[in-house]
């Protein structure tokens, strides 16, 4: 009897799940992608990411060669140096812009939004939007079912839940492996670069900038300048390739991206008002003011100019260690996996690289090898659990408040500039 072909359900169209659907696809397996939120432009995905060189081989590999390309172009001019200031605005000291590896490889930048929608291309006759998982259950024949909230189920051979940090497939996988609280908190969002360039020195708008308050919180701010204008038209200077990948690119139509300035304030979690995490838009953009009230106006001011939308708040957390297991065709990929949240630049690069050797390894169970062989392979690569975040976050914090440049400000660059000078790799 010929066995029917391998089908895989992956919950979530984030930046694992949407990868992995991109390399199941391109090797021929049969693969579904249920996402909550109800249309494609949705979710709050405003932050900046940066990708290292690991995410970015995943996504070469991943993506067929023009959408790979359309990424390089939509990503934003990289920073030309990393400055240190006072709260009152006095420059203490500037250095190069972080790179990672012995090498020094560049890092790119790219806003999370328009990553999702660079990923979403090329996969939209197999995602399914407005469908929120809610649990799975085993079969008897050893195939998994995945209930959604509408009331409707899909069954599959493999369920993979790449539903981020949050993640209800691991909740029920590994019901005792929750979050830790790390005892910091970081505030994100964006002001458009226009309105910051009113306000801010011209050197903040060309590189990263770190700004230590004498009262505990670090603020970090980053320009994303990308070669489209405020309109969504191409600038005047874009032609070649850039102009024509840009220019044909069906995702660009989701994308609401514009040139911003990114921000994000972290410190200690006492240093912020009581459950800043439940805070949102305007809420929390006061909040955002009243700790920086004593600071340069031109800061304060600033802070005060953000998107309401697109500020968010974060408790630092990591994932506690899950207890070993046997395989089995449930896993989990990316932030659902191991989360460290906000991240210290590594949690899109390793959803991302999962999601490329994921590929792979189901390709092989769907050529004959057993699932739980191939899940285990996956498994086995993924980082521990239990990684001393603490830790991390005090020492981070620490660096970005002291007083020299042998290693502090790099670091300091915060979440999502884990790139430290010397590194290997
Ligand atoms: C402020 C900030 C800055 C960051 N900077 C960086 C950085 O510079 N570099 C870096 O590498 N990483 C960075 N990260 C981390 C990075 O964004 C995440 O690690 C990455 O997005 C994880 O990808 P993922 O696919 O696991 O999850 P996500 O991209 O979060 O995707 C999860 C998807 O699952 C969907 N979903 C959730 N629940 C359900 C459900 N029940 N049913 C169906 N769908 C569901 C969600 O809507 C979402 O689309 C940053 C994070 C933050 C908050």
């Amino acid at each position: 009897m010929p066995q029917k072909p391998l089908h895989v359900l992956i919950i979530g169209a984030g930046l694992g799940g949407a990868c992995l659907a991109h390399g199941l696809k391109s090797a021929g397996v049969g693969v579904t992608v249920y996402e909550r939120v109800a249309a494609r432009h949705e979710g709050a995905f405003g932050c900046r990411v940066t990708i290292d060189p690991d995410g970015d081989r995943a996504l070469r590999n991943a993506l067929p060669p023009d959408l790979y390309n359309t990424f390089t172009a939509t990503c934003a001019e990289p920073p030309r140096h990393l400055t240190v200031y006072s709260e009152v605005l006095e420059e203490l000291f500037t250095t190069a812009p972080p790179v990672v590896g012995r090498r020094g490889a560049a890092l790119r930048y790219t806003s999370h939004m328009t990553l999702r929608q660079l990923l979403l291309t090329g996969i939209e006759d197999v995602v399914r939007f407005g469908k929120e998982f809610v649990r799975y259950e085993r079969r008897p024949d050893g195939r998994i079912a995945a209930f959604f909230s509408d009331g409707t189920t899909a069954v599959g051979d493999v369920l993979v839940g790449a539903d981020g940090a949050d993640s209800r497939v691991r909740r029920q996988l590994l019901p005792q492996a929750g979050l830790q609280d790390c005892g910091f908190t970081t505030a994100y969002g964006k002001v458009d670069l226009l309105e910051a360039a009113r306000l801010l020195p011209w050197e903040m708008l060309r590189g990263i900038s770190v700004v230590r308050g004498a009262s505990g919180p670090v603020l970090v701010t980053q320009p994303m300048d990308f070669l489209w204008d405020s309109s969504g038209e191409l600038k005047g200077h874009v032609h070649g390739l850039d102009a024509a990948l840009l220019s044909t690119w069906a995702g660009r139509r989701h994308d609401d991206t514009r040139d911003h300035l990114t921000w994000w304030l972290f410190g200690p979690s006492g240093l912020f008002p009581a459950a800043p995490e439940r805070l949102r838009g305007a809420d929390l953009v006061e909040a955002v003011g009243g700790m920086t009230r004593h600071w340069d106006p031109a800061l304060h001011t600033l802070l005060g100019l953000s998107e309401p939308d697109a500020a968010a708040a974060t408790r630092a957390v990591v994932s506690r260690p899950a207890e070993p297991r046997e395989a089995t065709g449930v896993t989990l990929l990316g932030d659902a996996g191991h989360v460290r949240l906000p991240d210290p630049g590594e949690g899109a690069n390793a959803a991302l690289a999962a999601a490329w050797s994921l590929s792979g390894l189901l390709a092989e169970a769907a050529a004959g090898r057993p699932v739980a062989a191939a899940i285990r392979d996956h498994e086995t690569r993924l980082p521990a659990s239990g990684f001393d975040f603490s830790a991390y976050w005090k020492r981070l914090y620490r660096q970005a408040r002291a007083d020299t440049p042998v290693i502090g400000p790099v670091p300091a660059a915060g979440p999502g500039l884990r790139a430290v000078r010397g590194d290997s790799g």
